[in-house]
């Protein structure tokens, strides 16, 4: 197991869907591109790439992008195990905060990241 290391701004890139309303128990969508993530977006936005967007898309559910990580399937398959995908949400964190202001100190964006 090698790993691997993508220059910064394109290669293997993972990301973080997170749908404007939540589906079924689902609220994101953690997926995986070898590079071209804005046509990988573009097929998930006309319902194709994944199962879970072909749903969403279906229901007429918005979603956006939260956030991208340099990495491969790997990391998106570990990403997904770990499951808390709102904790490493963007979206979700800055709907916690505004949600409750008395906890707003420590916990900054850069937790997770490594
Ligand atoms: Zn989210």
């Amino acid at each position: 197991m090698t790993p691997t290391i993508a220059p910064i701004g394109e290669g293997p890139t993972v990301y973080l869907i997170h749908f404007d309303v939540p589906y079924a128990h689902a609220r994101h969508y953690t997926g995986w591109t070898a590079g071209d993530l804005d046509g990988r977006l573009a097929e998930h936005a006309a319902g194709r790439g994944a199962r879970l967007m072909a749903v969403i898309a279906d229901a007429g559910i918005a979603w956006t992008l939260a956030r991208t990580w340099q990495g491969t399937r790997t990391r998106e398959r570990q990403l997904k195990r770990q499951g808390g995908a709102s904790r490493r949400c963007p979206i979700c964190r800055a709907q916690a905060r505004a949600a409750d202001h008395t906890r707003a100190s420590s916990d900054t964006f850069g937790t997770g990241r490594r």
